[in-house]
């Protein structure tokens, strides 16, 4: 037996398929969000990774910002729930989840069993996202991947002083006209997100221990980062980011 946990971002799709074990039979992730194809590629994918044909799921779930426009998705949950439930399964342990994601940031607190006790989130500015790491990379002409292995090779820190996404660019705009040494901008770029993330994460107070869910979580530099600014350790495992598809399989295998 087999189910799908699809969530549908808006940066990005993610679908794990779980055995009835809770087994990883496929994971994916394709770097298009919501009002895409990515959905659809994303469901094909991971069918395929799998050798499976989407008459063989018991049920597909999906979660995310996009989870109401996937029509194979027979069940939906918030992505609240399902990042829950998705990184209590990987870190029973973890009492307070930061979730970073494309278009917004949220802080999640759990008791011992796993329920939500609480939750605040910022959706309001792009600073502190998944998009302004995305901006600066097409600035710096840096990929993604590459944005948190160079930041580890900084030896200082060129800190962003603006508050404001479209300030924060033409500051990096300006350190990049000067002979300064990338590495030391990333790291700046990535203390500046991380400062965002924190003081929203002190504003739900901070419950150890700490993990992250989401596709920032792929980005080691922008980890650390976070690890300094709260003084605290961050759990990430390598399927933090399919957290939400992951808690959103859990909760399809809950109802078959
Ligand atoms: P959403 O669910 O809102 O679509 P995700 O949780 O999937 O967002 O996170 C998307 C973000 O993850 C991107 O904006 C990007 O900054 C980051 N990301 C994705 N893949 C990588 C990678 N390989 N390296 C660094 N950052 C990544």
């Amino acid at each position: 037996m087999y189910v799908l946990g699809i969530d549908i971002g808006s940066a990005a799709c993610k679908a794990v398929i779980l055995n009835e074990n809770k087994e990883i039979i496929a994971k994916r992730v394709v770097p298009i969000g919501t009002g895409t194809t990515g959905p659809m590629e994303v469901f094909d994918l991971a069918l395929n990774d799998a050798g499976l044909k989407k008459e063989d799921l018991a049920l597909c779930l999906a979660t995310g910002y996009g989870r109401f426009t996937f029509p194979f998705a027979k069940a939906q949950k918030s992505e609240i729930g399902c990042h829950a439930k998705g990184i209590n399964h990987l870190f029973p342990e973890a009492r307070t989840i930061i979730d970073i994601g494309g278009q917004d940031v949220k802080v999640i607190k759990l008791n011992g069993k796993g329920n939500i006790l609480n939750f605040v989130m910022n959706d309001k500015c792009a600073a502190g996202t998944g998009r302004f790491l995305d901006n600066m990379s097409k600035i710096l002409n840096i990929p993604l991947d590459k944005m948190g292995p160079m930041s580890l090779e900084a030896d200082d820190i060129i800190e962003i002083s603006s508050t404001c996404t479209v300030f924060a660019e033409s500051e990096v705009i300006s350190q990049l006209s000067k002979n300064i040494k990338i590495e030391n901008l990333i790291a700046g770029i990535h203390k500046s997100v991380a400062k965002r993330s924190a003081a929203l994460m002190h504003r739900s107070g901070i419950v150890e221990k700490v993990a992250m869910s989401g596709g920032v979580t792929r980005n080691r530099g922008l980890v650390k980062s976070l690890e300094e600014e709260i003084g605290t350790e961050i759990l990430v495992h390598e399927d933090s980011q399919f957290a939400g598809a992951l808690g959103a399989a859990l909760f399809a295998l809950t109802e078959v």
